[in-house]
């Protein structure tokens, strides 16, 4: 199944991005975003760390959160985003899946009221090293959904969310993974293409040959254009979804 722009959105009003570095929502879903945020909805990003161990170069390693977080908010604002968030106490490199970033996720599940939440992949590519197989990317999905389901719905988990923080029990109906193995849905982001490259540029510090990057990226999205059966010179990000 694909889609040719963001507006056939069946009611969506509002998504909640959660991923677990700088940059992640950028490479595997900023096109997508860009649609969503064109048709009106209203979008969200929760980011569990501020990709304290990225880099190439000698930039301070004590000035990396605050250089990263700053490349997310203008990266997301170039796709039409200004709800961003960061949760303390994570390190990039160190994510795993614990109680605490389960009811992290909650409280802005609950918060927030999505229709939609986007993450990253639980599942890994065994045949690929890199790009989608950071193992924080895979305990923050999993985190993710599983604050999905069981927790955010279920008045009685994490009760001290609701008894100290009045945050009512919320259902989020799907769950769309970016950067999964085998995806199940493409979204063509030709139009927002540009969009999606000015948000990616924003991340600087993590880009030695952003020139190069783009050229690349324009190859892996238009293979996956091909792969959902789109004409020659259409773009298009992958995903798998979950109801
Ligand atoms: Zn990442």
């Amino acid at each position: 199944m694909s889609e040719r722009d963001g507006s056939n959105q069946d009611g969506v009003r509002r998504v909640l991005a959660v991923f677990a570095h700088p940059d992640d929502i950028d490479f595997g879903a900023a096109g997508t975003v860009a649609a969503w945020t064109a048709a009106g909805i209203e979008v969200a990003y929760l980011l569990v760390t501020r990709g304290d161990a990225g880099g190439f170069d000698d930039t301070p390693r004590a000035d990396m959160p605050r250089i990263r977080e700053a490349e997310q908010r203008a990266a997301a604002a170039a796709v039409g985003v200004h709800d961003v968030r960061f949760l303390d106490g994570y390190a990039d490199g160190a994510v795993y899946v614990t109680h605490q970033l389960r009811r992290d996720i909650t409280r802005q599940i609950r918060r927030f009221r999505p229709d939609r939440l986007l993450t990253n992949s639980p599942t890994r590519n065994w045949t690929m090293l890199g790009g989608p197989s950071h193992p924080d990317h895979q305990a923050v999905g999993e985190a993710a959904t599983y604050a999905v389901y069981p927790d955010a719905r279920n008045p009685f988990a994490h009760p001290d969310l609701l008894a100290e923080e009045g945050l009512e029990a919320w259902t989020v109906p799907e769950v769309w993974y970016s950067g999964v193995p085998e995806p199940d849905h493409f979204v063509d982001v030709t139009d927002t293409f540009e969009q999606k490259i000015a948000a990616l540029r924003s991340h600087a510090s993590q880009l030695p040959d952003p020139d190069g990057m783009v050229a690349g990226l324009r190859e892996r999205f238009g293979a996956m254009a091909r792969r959902a059966g789109l004409p020659d010179g259409r773009l298009a990000e992958a995903f798998t979804i979950a109801r």
